[in-house]
Protein backbone atom coordinates (compact mmCIF):
# COMPACT_ATOMS: atom_id res chain seq x y z
CA UNK A 1 0.00 0.00 0.00
CA UNK A 2 1.17 3.45 -1.10
CA UNK A 3 0.11 6.29 0.94
CA UNK A 4 -0.63 9.90 -0.89
CA UNK A 5 2.30 11.84 -0.96
CA UNK A 6 2.59 15.21 0.34
CA UNK A 7 2.58 16.04 -3.43
CA UNK A 8 -0.39 14.43 -4.09
CA UNK A 9 -2.21 15.89 -1.20
CA UNK A 10 -1.08 19.06 -2.20
CA UNK A 11 -2.42 18.79 -5.54
CA UNK A 12 -5.94 17.39 -4.07
CA UNK A 13 -6.02 20.50 -2.28
CA UNK A 14 -5.21 22.49 -5.38
CA UNK A 15 -7.97 20.69 -6.79
CA UNK A 16 -10.82 21.45 -4.53
CA UNK A 17 -9.96 25.14 -4.73
CA UNK A 18 -11.19 25.35 -8.25
CA UNK A 19 -14.15 23.02 -7.69
CA UNK A 20 -15.01 25.77 -5.10
CA UNK A 21 -14.53 28.02 -7.95
CA UNK A 22 -16.96 26.71 -10.23
CA UNK A 23 -19.25 26.28 -7.09
CA UNK A 24 -19.68 29.95 -6.20
CA UNK A 25 -19.58 30.93 -9.80
CA UNK A 26 -22.76 28.33 -10.15
CA UNK A 27 -24.48 30.48 -7.08
CA UNK A 28 -23.58 34.01 -8.62
CA UNK A 29 -25.16 32.54 -12.51
CA UNK A 30 -28.19 31.22 -10.34
CA UNK A 31 -28.93 34.13 -8.88
CA UNK A 32 -28.68 36.14 -11.99
CA UNK A 33 -30.98 33.56 -13.96
CA UNK A 34 -33.20 33.97 -11.09
CA UNK A 35 -33.67 37.87 -11.11
CA UNK A 36 -33.66 37.96 -14.73
CA UNK A 37 -37.01 35.84 -14.92
CA UNK A 38 -37.85 37.61 -11.84
CA UNK A 39 -37.44 41.26 -14.08
CA UNK A 40 -39.91 39.71 -17.05
CA UNK A 41 -42.51 38.03 -14.78
CA UNK A 42 -42.73 41.82 -13.09
CA UNK A 43 -43.03 43.16 -16.49
CA UNK A 44 -45.79 40.71 -17.58
CA UNK A 45 -48.01 40.88 -15.16
CA UNK A 46 -48.14 44.66 -14.78
CA UNK A 47 -49.50 44.51 -18.34
CA UNK A 48 -53.04 42.36 -17.41
CA UNK A 49 -54.44 45.22 -15.10
CA UNK A 50 -55.30 42.90 -12.55
CA UNK A 51 -56.64 44.30 -8.92
CA UNK A 52 -53.75 44.23 -6.62
CA UNK A 53 -55.79 41.40 -4.37
CA UNK A 54 -57.40 39.70 -7.17
CA UNK A 55 -53.53 38.84 -8.48
CA UNK A 56 -52.85 35.43 -9.51
CA UNK A 57 -50.98 34.11 -12.62
CA UNK A 58 -53.73 31.57 -13.44
CA UNK A 59 -56.66 34.40 -13.05
CA UNK A 60 -55.81 35.07 -16.88
CA UNK A 61 -54.86 31.76 -19.37
CA UNK A 62 -52.53 34.25 -21.45
CA UNK A 63 -50.88 35.68 -18.18
CA UNK A 64 -50.41 31.47 -17.19
CA UNK A 65 -48.71 30.85 -20.41
CA UNK A 66 -46.28 33.34 -20.47
CA UNK A 67 -45.34 33.23 -16.92
CA UNK A 68 -45.12 29.29 -17.17
CA UNK A 69 -43.12 29.46 -20.32
CA UNK A 70 -40.33 32.50 -18.22
CA UNK A 71 -40.19 29.67 -15.35
CA UNK A 72 -39.53 26.91 -17.99
CA UNK A 73 -37.00 28.89 -19.40
CA UNK A 74 -35.66 29.42 -15.88
CA UNK A 75 -35.60 25.72 -15.63
CA UNK A 76 -33.29 25.11 -18.58
CA UNK A 77 -31.02 28.10 -17.68
CA UNK A 78 -30.72 26.45 -14.19
CA UNK A 79 -29.85 23.14 -16.19
CA UNK A 80 -27.29 24.13 -18.43
CA UNK A 81 -25.42 25.90 -15.94
CA UNK A 82 -25.27 23.29 -13.93
CA UNK A 83 -24.37 20.71 -16.49
CA UNK A 84 -21.79 23.31 -17.90
CA UNK A 85 -19.57 24.06 -14.60
CA UNK A 86 -20.31 20.10 -12.86
CA UNK A 87 -18.63 19.27 -16.35
CA UNK A 88 -15.88 22.15 -16.58
CA UNK A 89 -13.13 21.62 -18.50
CA UNK A 90 -12.98 17.60 -17.76
CA UNK A 91 -15.30 17.08 -21.49
CA UNK A 92 -13.50 13.55 -21.46
CA UNK A 93 -15.67 12.15 -18.63
CA UNK A 94 -18.40 14.59 -19.75
CA UNK A 95 -20.93 11.44 -20.55
CA UNK A 96 -20.39 9.36 -16.85
CA UNK A 97 -20.12 12.97 -14.99
CA UNK A 98 -23.32 14.00 -16.30
CA UNK A 99 -25.42 10.64 -16.00
CA UNK A 100 -23.57 10.79 -11.79
CA UNK A 101 -25.00 14.44 -11.56
CA UNK A 102 -28.78 13.58 -12.99
CA UNK A 103 -29.29 10.17 -11.07
CA UNK A 104 -31.71 8.87 -9.30
CA UNK A 105 -31.25 10.14 -5.54
CA UNK A 106 -33.33 9.88 -2.49
CA UNK A 107 -35.72 9.23 -4.90
CA UNK A 108 -35.71 12.35 -7.28
CA UNK A 109 -33.85 13.23 -10.14
CA UNK A 110 -31.75 16.53 -10.28
CA UNK A 111 -34.55 17.53 -13.04
CA UNK A 112 -37.65 16.77 -10.94
CA UNK A 113 -36.37 18.62 -7.82
CA UNK A 114 -35.32 21.50 -10.03
CA UNK A 115 -39.19 21.39 -11.57
CA UNK A 116 -40.48 21.39 -7.99
CA UNK A 117 -38.27 24.38 -6.74
CA UNK A 118 -38.57 26.34 -10.00
CA UNK A 119 -42.40 25.74 -9.01
CA UNK A 120 -41.95 27.56 -5.93
CA UNK A 121 -40.15 30.22 -7.39
CA UNK A 122 -43.07 30.70 -9.49
CA UNK A 123 -45.67 31.14 -6.25
CA UNK A 124 -42.90 33.59 -4.14
CA UNK A 125 -42.80 35.75 -7.56
CA UNK A 126 -46.53 35.87 -7.46
CA UNK A 127 -47.27 36.86 -3.97
CA UNK A 128 -44.19 39.37 -3.98
CA UNK A 129 -45.53 40.74 -7.62
CA UNK A 130 -48.74 41.11 -5.67
CA UNK A 131 -48.04 42.33 -2.55
CA UNK A 132 -46.06 45.04 -4.20
CA UNK A 133 -49.00 46.25 -6.67
CA UNK A 134 -50.93 46.90 -4.16
CA UNK A 135 -48.16 48.74 -2.11
CA UNK A 136 -48.30 50.96 -5.40
CA UNK A 137 -44.10 49.98 -6.18
CA UNK A 138 -42.88 50.35 -8.88
CA UNK A 139 -41.78 47.91 -11.54
CA UNK A 140 -37.69 48.71 -10.83
CA UNK A 141 -37.93 48.75 -6.99
CA UNK A 142 -40.22 45.16 -7.06
CA UNK A 143 -37.12 43.48 -8.39
CA UNK A 144 -35.35 45.31 -5.90
CA UNK A 145 -37.25 44.02 -2.98
CA UNK A 146 -37.06 40.69 -4.74
CA UNK A 147 -33.37 40.52 -5.19
CA UNK A 148 -33.08 41.55 -1.64
CA UNK A 149 -34.94 38.81 -0.27
CA UNK A 150 -34.22 36.27 -2.55
CA UNK A 151 -33.08 34.20 0.57
CA UNK A 152 -36.40 34.76 2.87
CA UNK A 153 -38.62 35.67 0.29
CA UNK A 154 -41.15 36.39 2.90
CA UNK A 155 -39.69 39.11 4.87
CA UNK A 156 -40.15 41.16 2.18
CA UNK A 157 -41.91 44.08 3.21
CA UNK A 158 -44.57 44.85 0.68
CA UNK A 159 -45.15 41.18 1.47
CA UNK A 160 -45.74 41.76 5.22
CA UNK A 161 -47.65 44.82 4.77
CA UNK A 162 -50.01 42.97 2.06
CA UNK A 163 -50.71 39.75 4.59
CA UNK A 164 -51.55 42.67 7.59
CA UNK A 165 -53.68 43.52 5.06
CA UNK A 166 -55.75 40.40 4.60
CA UNK A 167 -58.00 39.29 1.92
CA UNK A 168 -55.35 38.83 -1.14
CA UNK A 169 -55.59 35.58 -3.30
CA UNK A 170 -51.56 35.72 -3.60
CA UNK A 171 -50.14 36.30 -0.65
CA UNK A 172 -52.05 33.50 1.07
CA UNK A 173 -48.85 31.08 1.92
CA UNK A 174 -49.42 27.56 -0.10
CA UNK A 175 -48.68 24.69 1.76
CA UNK A 176 -48.91 22.54 -0.62
CA UNK A 177 -45.19 21.35 -2.02
CA UNK A 178 -43.92 23.75 0.59
CA UNK A 179 -42.44 22.90 4.14
CA UNK A 180 -41.48 25.59 6.83
CA UNK A 181 -40.37 22.97 9.13
CA UNK A 182 -37.55 23.99 11.52
CA UNK A 183 -34.21 23.72 9.30
CA UNK A 184 -36.17 22.77 6.51
CA UNK A 185 -34.59 25.41 3.11
CA UNK A 186 -37.63 28.23 3.36
CA UNK A 187 -36.67 29.73 -0.24
CA UNK A 188 -36.70 28.03 -3.23
CA UNK A 189 -33.38 30.33 -4.38
CA UNK A 190 -31.80 28.66 -1.05
CA UNK A 191 -33.07 25.29 -1.79
CA UNK A 192 -32.33 25.63 -5.79
CA UNK A 193 -28.53 26.92 -4.93
CA UNK A 194 -28.13 23.76 -2.77
CA UNK A 195 -29.13 21.81 -5.46
CA UNK A 196 -27.52 23.25 -8.10
CA UNK A 197 -23.81 23.92 -6.37
CA UNK A 198 -23.95 20.16 -4.50
CA UNK A 199 -23.94 18.66 -8.07
CA UNK A 200 -21.39 20.70 -9.26
CA UNK A 201 -19.64 19.81 -6.33
CA UNK A 202 -20.54 15.93 -6.84
CA UNK A 203 -19.29 16.45 -10.75
CA UNK A 204 -15.81 17.74 -10.09
CA UNK A 205 -15.41 14.63 -7.73
CA UNK A 206 -16.64 12.13 -9.86
CA UNK A 207 -13.83 13.06 -12.00
CA UNK A 208 -11.16 13.32 -9.67
CA UNK A 209 -12.46 9.66 -8.34
CA UNK A 210 -12.45 8.38 -12.05
CA UNK A 211 -9.25 9.32 -12.58
CA UNK A 212 -7.93 7.71 -9.61
CA UNK A 213 -9.52 4.21 -10.82
CA UNK A 214 -7.88 4.82 -14.18
CA UNK A 215 -4.60 5.24 -11.94
CA UNK A 216 -5.01 1.73 -10.41
CA UNK A 217 -6.05 3.57 -7.42
CA UNK A 218 -7.52 1.02 -4.32
CA UNK A 219 -8.62 3.50 -1.73
CA UNK A 220 -8.76 6.60 -0.64
CA UNK A 221 -8.71 9.11 2.55
CA UNK A 222 -10.27 12.01 2.53
CA UNK A 223 -9.53 15.51 4.41
CA UNK A 224 -11.20 18.27 4.95
CA UNK A 225 -11.13 21.89 3.31
CA UNK A 226 -13.34 23.55 6.05
CA UNK A 227 -12.87 24.14 9.90
CA UNK A 228 -17.20 24.13 10.00
CA UNK A 229 -17.66 21.85 13.12
CA UNK A 230 -18.62 18.52 10.44
CA UNK A 231 -18.82 15.32 12.83
CA UNK A 232 -19.46 12.98 9.54
CA UNK A 233 -16.32 14.57 7.94
CA UNK A 234 -14.16 14.49 10.52
CA UNK A 235 -14.71 10.87 11.10
CA UNK A 236 -14.76 10.09 7.41
CA UNK A 237 -11.45 11.51 7.03
CA UNK A 238 -9.88 9.64 9.78
CA UNK A 239 -9.94 6.29 8.12
CA UNK A 240 -8.91 4.92 4.81
CA UNK A 241 -11.51 3.99 2.53
CA UNK A 242 -11.55 1.41 -0.04
CA UNK A 243 -12.96 2.78 -3.52
CA UNK A 244 -16.69 1.04 -3.02
CA UNK A 245 -16.86 3.41 -0.24
CA UNK A 246 -18.88 6.98 -1.02
CA UNK A 247 -16.60 10.20 -1.74
CA UNK A 248 -17.14 13.57 -0.85
CA UNK A 249 -19.06 15.73 -1.25
CA UNK A 250 -20.74 13.71 1.79
CA UNK A 251 -23.78 16.32 2.38
CA UNK A 252 -24.78 19.94 1.22
CA UNK A 253 -20.87 22.21 1.48
CA UNK A 254 -19.04 19.84 2.16
CA UNK A 255 -15.84 20.91 0.82
CA UNK A 256 -13.67 17.91 1.63
CA UNK A 257 -11.37 16.20 -0.71
CA UNK A 258 -9.74 12.78 -1.66
CA UNK A 259 -6.12 11.53 -2.18
CA UNK A 260 -5.74 8.18 -3.58
CA UNK A 261 -3.82 4.89 -1.87
CA UNK A 262 -1.81 2.75 -4.16
ZN1 LIG B 1 -17.06 17.18 4.16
Amino acid sequence: MRYPSDREIEEAKDYIRQRLQAEKSMGRNLRTAMLRAAERIISISHKYGIPPKMFRFSLDLNLKHEVEAVISDLRATIEDYTSTLSVATHNDKEEEILAYITRNSYGKTFGERNAIYANRYKYELEAAIAASMLAGTSKAATLQLISKNLEHPYDNPDFIEAVKAGDMNATRIRTDSISYGIGRTNSSFTALRNLTVFAVAEGWMKYWYLSGTEKGAKGFITFRSSSFPCQTCDEYAMRTHPMSDPYPPLHNNCVCGMAFIY
